[in-house]
């Protein structure tokens, strides 16, 4: 991959590299735009097969947290880190700390916890800077982001099943939940408590007990969910769930979940809407640990977060409505909205 060619198809934007032979660290910061903020996005340590790949990794995530900031009308741009794990990990504390000092020097991207980092990670980062969030609420830290992206995801649904279905609420509601960890776990809880029937699906076992046991879920077989008749599917596992292998099979009036990058590719998104089905885009619906986060950023207060979060609802209407006004698929309407935003935010700048 050429890493200038591929900042350019992303539309870049800055890229940090930092090499700390003391603790062992290798890490990239993606800064995407910056136009209605600094930059707001986790921090991955995993292994990739490449160092290539961890950049276009960087790369592919921080483009994703401005359209999300973006779209849930926060004032920050997107960014994404990247620490390439290392075979051993001698001193975790000190290699975020040395982590910490680079986001410090870069000084316009802001951390949170990711695949692979945690709290206590972030506790670390923060000694050193305070450019960061994910830390515990002891220290004014939001804590778990996934309640609040649940929470998020029950509001675009309830948004979804008014628009779509007619509903006031969302009582006896049959809803799908592909993958029930974090915040899979999280949707059945606040699905459940305001009524509706749900199916459950998970490759762990366990999982799908716990859901079934707790909320009174019945339990589908992971390959068979996307095939299930109901009102709602809420994909809440891994990305490109809506392929050519599921899309023309779903027996739903609504997709609406948590994962990132649901669509395998945006034809799928289109396929959708030409069947009929309404997709809350991903990217909208399940922002609500995003903006729990920024608000940890500008000094944390619970209420005003799930306010912000509740408000998801109604991005969700205006992207159904404009759908149907414009006869385009949602997943392009939120794009466009994105577009708009960055757009005026660049003239105003
Ligand atoms: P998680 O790893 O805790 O949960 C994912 C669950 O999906 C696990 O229980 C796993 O066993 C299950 N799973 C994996 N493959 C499956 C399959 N083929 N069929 C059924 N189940 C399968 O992750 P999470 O934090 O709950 O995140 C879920 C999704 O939501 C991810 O795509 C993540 O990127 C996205 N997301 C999470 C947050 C958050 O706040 N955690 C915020 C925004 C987006």
């Amino acid at each position: 991959m050429d890493i200038f060619r591929s900042m350019e198809l992303h539309g870049y934007g800055d890229l940090y590299l930092r090499r700390d032979d003391s603790v062992g660290l290798r890490a990239i910061i993606a800064v995407h735009d910056t136009t209605l903020g600094p930059a707001l996005g986790g921090c991955r340590m995993i292994a990739y097969p490449t160092e290539i790949a961890a950049v276009e990794d960087a790369l592919r995530l921080a483009r994703g947290m401005t359209y999300k900031a973006a779209l849930a009308g926060l004032s920050h741009g997107g960014g994404k880190s990247v620490i390439l794990r290392p075979q051993a990990i001698p001193n975790r504390k000190a290699l975020f700390q040395a982590f910490g000092r680079f986001i410090e020097d870069v000084g316009r991207y802001i951390t949170a916890e990711d695949s692979g980092t945690g709290i206590e990670d972030m506790e670390a980062v923060r000694t050193v800077t305070k450019h960061v969030t994910g830390v515990s609420p002891e220290n004014g830290g939001s804590g778990d982001p996934s309640p609040f992206t649940a929470l998020g995801v029950r509001r675009g649904i309830e948004a979804c099943a008014k628009y779509k279905l007619g509903r006031g609420d969302i009582e006896g509601l049959r809803v799908l939940v592909q993958g029930v960890g974090h915040v899979g776990y999280h949707l059945c809880r606040e699905l459940a408590s305001v009524g509706a029937h749900l199916t459950v699906a998970d490759v762990d076992d366990t999982k799908a007990k716990r859901a079934a046991d707790e909320f009174g879920a019945a339990i589908a077989q992971t390959d068979e969910v996307f095939g299930l008749e109901a009102d709602v599917l809420a994909p809440c596992a891994l990305g490109s769930g809506l392929n050519d292998a599921t899309v023309p099979w779903l027996r739903v009036p609504i997709v609406a979940g948590a994962a990132n990058n649901q669509l395998a590719e945006q034809r799928h998104g289109d396929l959708l809407h030409d069947r009929g089905i309404l997709y809350a885009p991903d990217y909208a619906i399940n922002a609500g640990g995003l903006i729990n986060v920024a608000h940890e950023a500008k000094g944390y207060v619970e209420a005003e977060s799930r306010a912000q979060v509740m408000r998801i609802s109604e991005t969700i209407t205006e992207i159904a409505e404009r759908s149907a006004r414009t006869g385009t698929a949602t997943h392009r309407v939120a794009d466009a909205i994105v577009h708009e935003r960055l757009t005026a935010g660049r003239r105003a700048g």
